[in-house]
C-alpha cells in the first residue's frame, strides 16, 4: 500500500518538475521572440492541454487526502472546476491552433465560463465556518468592500465598454459581461479565504489563490482585449494564464502530498486579512484619481480628494476604536497590569522567538505572601492597596519591552526580555523583592506584605512560555517553603514531580542515611537517649538535611516508605551498638514520625514488624509527634498512639511550643515526653519573656508526670537555666551535633568511659 503511494507521489512529482521546466523553455522561447505569430500560437495553446490534464489528475487525487469532509467536498469542487478547464483548453487548442476559427465567445468560452461556479463554491468550502456571528458580518463587510473596488475596476476597464460598444451580438455582449461577473465572484470568494483567519488552510489554499487571481487579471486583460482589437491566442493573457495553470498545479500537488505548513499559512492570512481590505479601497481611489485627472480636475477632481480623506478619516477612527476595544480587553482593571489574556499571547510570542546568545528572557511569577490576612482583617479595600502598591512596585521595577501582568488574585506574572545574561533574571527578582517589601498607605494603616517570586530562565531546554510559567510557579513554591519574602531560580531538581520520583528511588538506593545526636540528663551529663535524623546522601549534590526534602516528601506521601526506612535503619544500628558498646543496651531511640505516617492505619503493624525484625526492644524506643498531629486528633489517631503505647513504646511531642497553644490536648493524649522547641531555648538567657515558657513549659511536663527535653542547646548558660528550672533532659549543638551511626557509637563509648552507663 504505502509503496504504491510512495510511487504515485514520485511520478506526481516528476510531472510537476517537468510541467515546470516546460513552462521555464516555452518563456525563454517567447520572450526571445523566436518564431512567427502561427507557430507562437500554436505552441501556447499546445502547452495547456497537458497542463490542464496534470492539474485536473492532481486534484482528483487530492481529493482523497482532505483532512475533513469540507476540504473534501471542496477538492471535488476543485476537481470539477479543473476538468471544465481541461475540456476548456483542449477545445481551444483544437479551435484556434487547428481549425483557426475566430468566433467569439467560442465553445471554449463557454467551459472557461463553467470553472467559476465550481471554483466559487470550492473557494467558499475552503474558508470554512465562522464561528460568530460577529465575525460573519465583520468578514462579509470586508469581503464587500474588495467586491466593490474590483467592480469599479471590472466596470471601467470591460463591463462599461461593452455597454457602449456598438454592432455587439448578443451573445457576445452576454458572454463579454459574465466573463467579469464571474471573476468579481471568484475575487468575492477569494477575499473570504483570504480574510478568514479561523482554521489554517496552508501552502496549498495560497497557491491555489495565488492561481485564481492570476487567472482573473488574465481574464480582464483578455476581456479588454477582446472588445478592442480581437485577442490572438499566444500574447500576453496566455502567459498569466499559464502561469495560473502552473499554480494551480503546484496547488493540487502540495495538497496531494499533505504538507501543508498551517502555522506559517495562519500567520499569513493574518497579515492579509488586516491590508485586503484597505488596499482594496486604495485600488479603487487610485482608479477614481487617475480618471479624473483625465478628463479635468473640475468637478470631479476635488471630490474625490475629499472621498479619500473623509474615508482615511474614518478608518483612522476604526482603527482607533479597535485599539481601544483592545486595550480593555487585555487590561486587569485593578491594577491597569496586563491581565492573564494578554500575559498569555505574550507568552505566545516568546515561544516563537529564537534563542539568541546575549538575548535572553525569563519568566517570574510573583505571589504576595498572607495576602489573605491583609483581605480578612482590614477588608478588600484594603486588599485593592496592596495589589495597587504591588503592581506599582512591579512597575517600578521591570523596563520598556517587559511584560507585567496580575493572573487573578494576589498572583502576578512578569515577563523579562532583552535580558545581558542568565543572572540578571535573578538580580531583577531580587529587586523586585525589595520593591514589594515597601509597605502600602491605607488610611491611617501601613500595610505591609511582602511576595515570593519564582524565576524561570529561558534556554535550550525550556523555550515554549507556558512550560516557563510552569517552572517559574514550582520555583515560587520553593521560595514560600524556604520562608516566603524571598525569590528562588527554577531548577530541574525542583520539579516536585521528578523530585518525588527521584526521593522514592534514594529511599529504595539506600541513599538515605541516618545520623544521631544524643539527648543527655541535664543534671548529670548522661546520654539518655539518641534522636534519629535522617540525611540524605546525595550522588550529586552531596549531604542533604531533612529542610531539603522533608517537606516535599510529607506533600507526596514519600515520607511513609522514608519513614519507615528510617525506624529499621536506626533500630538496626543501635541494636549493633550493643555488641560494640557496652552500656549502650540502655540507651533509648528516638525517631520522628511524621504527620503523615500517624495517618496510616498500618502504622502499628509496621512498627511492631520493624522491632521483630531488628530485635530493638519497644520500650526503648520513642516516637516523635509534632503539635500539629495532636491538636486535632481524630478517634483512630489515639487509638493507634493508644495501641503504640501499649506495646511500651513512649510518644514525645516535638517542637513543643510553636504555633498552637493549646495545652488542654496533653491532659487527653497519650504522651510521656515533652520536647521544648529550640526558640525558647535561644532566648533563655536574656529574654525574660522566652525564660517565662520555657518554665511554664516545665512545670507543666512536671505537672503532667512527663519528661521534658529541651532542644537546642547551645551554650553552658542555656544548659545550667534549664538545669536551674528543674528540666529533666537536653539536647543541641552544646552537647552534640548530629552524627553518623560510627561516631555516634564512639561519642557513646567515651560518655560511658567518662560518666558510666548510670547503671
Ligand atoms: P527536629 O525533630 O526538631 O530535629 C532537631 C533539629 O534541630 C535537627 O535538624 C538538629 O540537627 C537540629 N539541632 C539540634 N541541636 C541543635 C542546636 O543546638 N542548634 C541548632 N541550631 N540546631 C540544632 P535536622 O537534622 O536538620 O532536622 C530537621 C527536622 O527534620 C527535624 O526537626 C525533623 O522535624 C525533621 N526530620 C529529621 N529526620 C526525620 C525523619 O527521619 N523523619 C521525619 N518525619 N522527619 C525528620
Ligand atoms: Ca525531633
Ligand atoms: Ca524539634
Amino acid at each position: 500500500m504505502t509503496s504504491r503511494r510512495d510511487l504515485g507521489d514520485r511520478v506526481a512529482g516528476g510531472a510537476v518538475a517537468a510541467g515546470g521546466a516546460l513552462l521555464a523553455a516555452y518563456l525563454i522561447w517567447y520572450v526571445g521572440g523566436w518564431g512567427g505569430e502561427t507557430l507562437r500560437a500554436y505552441v501556447t495553446d499546445g502547452i495547456y492541454p497537458p497542463l490542464a490534464l496534470l492539474f485536473t489528475v492532481l486534484a482528483v487525487r487530492a481529493v482523497r487526502t482532505g483532512a475533513d469532509a469540507r476540504t473534501r467536498a471542496a477538492w471535488s469542487f476543485i476537481a470539477l472546476a479543473f476538468a471544465c478547464q481541461l475540456v476548456a483548453h483542449t477545445s481551444w487548442f483544437v479551435e484556434d491552433a487547428i481549425l483557426h476559427s475566430t468566433t467569439y465567445p467560442s465553445f471554449a468560452d463557454y467551459w472557461f465560463l463553467a470553472f467559476v461556479p465550481f471554483m466559487f463554491v470550492a473557494l467558499l468550502l475552503l474558508a470554512g465556518v465562522r464561528r460568530t456571528r460577529r465575525d460573519k458580518i465583520k468578514l462579509a463587510l470586508d469581503a464587500l468592500i474588495v467586491g466593490a473596488s474590483t467592480f469599479m475596476v471590472l466596470w471601467y476597464l470591460v463591463l462599461g465598454p461593452i455597454l457602449v460598444t456598438d454592432g455587439a451580438g448578443l451573445s457576445e455582449i452576454v458572454y463579454s459581461a459574465a466573463l467579469p461577473v464571474g471573476d468579481l465572484l471568484l475575487v468575492l470568494a477569494l477575499a473570504t479565504v483570504l480574510l478568514r483567519r479561523a482554521t489554517a488552510a496552508g501552502t496549498p489554499v495560497r497557491l491555489l489563490a495565488a492561481g485564481v487571481v492570476t487567472y482573473v487579471i488574465a481574464d480582464v486583460y483578455y476581456g479588454y482585449i477582446q472588445l478592442h482589437e480581437g485577442f490572438v491566442g499566444g500574447t500576453w493573457p496566455d502567459l498569466f494564464w499559464l502561469l495560473g495553470c502552473y499554480l494551480f498545479t503546484l496547488a493540487a500537488y502540495r495538497q496531494c502530498r499533505r504538507a501543508g505548513d498551517g502555522d506559517a499559512a495562519a500567520r499569513h492570512r493574518r497579515a492579509v486579512s488586516t491590508w485586503l481590505p484597505y488596499g482594496a479601497i486604495a485600488l479603487a481611489y487610485g482608479l477614481l484619481g487617475t480618471l479624473a485627472r483625465e478628463q479635468g480636475m473640475y468637478p470631479f477632481g476635488g471630490m474625490i480628494i475629499g472621498a479619500v480623506l473623509l474615508t482615511g478619516l474614518v478608518v483612522a477612527r476604526q482603527m482607533y476604536a479597535l485599539r481601544e476595544n483592545r486595550d480593555l480587553a487585555v487590561t486587569d482593571p485593578l491594577t491597569g497590569l496586563a491581565n492573564r489574556t494578554l500575559v498569555g499571547e505574550r507568552l505566545i510570542q516568546l515561544s516563537a522567538q529564537p534563542l539568541r546568545a546575549g538575548r535572553h528572557a525569563a519568566v517570574l511569577i510573583v505571589d504576595l505572601d498572607h495576602f489573605k490576612r491583609v483581605n480578612d482583617t482590614y477588608g478588600h479595600d484594603a486588599g485593592d492597596a496592596v495589589l495597587s502598591g504591588a503592581a506599582a512596585a512591579l512597575r517600578s521595577v521591570i523596563r520598556a519591552g517587559d511584560t507585567a501582568g496580575r493572573l487573578g488574585g494576589d498572583e502576578f506574572a512578569v515577563i523579562l526580555q532583552n535580558l545581558p545574561d542568565a543572572d540578571t533574571a535573578a538580580r531583577i527578582a531580587e529587586r523586585l523583592v525589595e520593591a514589594l517589601r515597601t509597605p502600602v498607605i491605607f488610611g491611617d494603616r501601613l500595610l505591609a506584605v511582602e511576595a515570593s517570586i519564582g524565576v524561570a530562565v529561558r534556554d535550550e531546554r525550556t523555550v515554549d512560555g507556558e512550560e516557563l510559567m510552569r517552572h517559574a510557579d514550582t520555583a515560587m513554591y520553593s521560595a514560600k517553603r524556604a520562608g516566603r519574602g524571598r525569590y528562588a531560580v527554577y531548577q530541574p531538581e525542583l520539579d516536585s514531580r521528578a523530585r518525588d520520583a527521584e526521593l522514592r528511588h534514594a529511599i529504595d538506593n539506600g541513599e538515605l542515611v541516618v545520623f544521631f545526636q544524643p539527648a543527655v540528663e541535664l543534671g548529670g551529663g548522661r546520654i539518655e537517649a539518641v534522636e534519629a535524623l535522617v540525611r540524605w546522601n546525595h550522588p550529586e549534590r552531596g549531604l542533604l538535611m531533612p529542610g531539603d526534602f522533608i517537606a516535599l516528601a510529607e506533600e507526596t506521601g514519600a515520607v511513609v516508605p522514608l519513614g519507615e526506612r528510617v525506624l529499621r535503619d536506626a533500630c538496626r544500628e543501635v541494636v549493633r551498638w550493643q555488641s560494640t558498646v557496652p552500656g549502650s543496651e540502655h540507651v533509648r531511640l528516638s525517631v520522628n514520625l511524621s504527620p503523615n505516617q500517624v495517618l496510616q492505619p498500618e502504622l502499628v503493624d509496621t512498627v511492631s514488624n520493624i522491632l521483630d525484625e531488628t530485635g530493638f526492644p519497644a520500650h526503648r524506643l520513642i516516637l516523635e509527634l509534632t503539635e500539629g498531629v495532636m491538636l486535632e486528633p481524630d478517634a483512630a489517631v489515639v487509638a493507634r498512639l493508644e495501641k503504640l503505647r501499649a506495646m511500651g513504646i513512649s510518644i514525645a511531642v516535638d517542637d513543643f511550643g510553636t504555633g498552637y497553644s493549646a495545652l488542654t490536648y496533653l491532659r487527653r493524649l497519650p504522651v510521656d515526653i515533652l520536647k521544648i522547641d529550640r526558640s525558647f531555648v535561644t532566648g533563655i538567657a536574656d529574654d525574660p519573656e522566652a525564660r517565662t515558657v520555657a518554665e511554664a513549659v516545665v512545670r507543666l511536663g512536671m505537672a503532667f508526670r512527663m519528661n521534658v527535653v529541651a532542644e537546642g542547646i547551645e551554650t553552658a548558660d542555656q544548659a545550667r537555666g534549664l538545669a536551674a528550672m528543674g528540666c529533666g533532659f537536653g539536647q543541641g549543638f552544646h552537647f552534640y551535633r548530629p552524627m553518623d551511626g560510627e561516631a555516634a557509637a564512639e561519642a557513646l563509648r567515651t560518655a560511658y568511659d567518662f560518666y558510666g552507663t548510670g547503671d
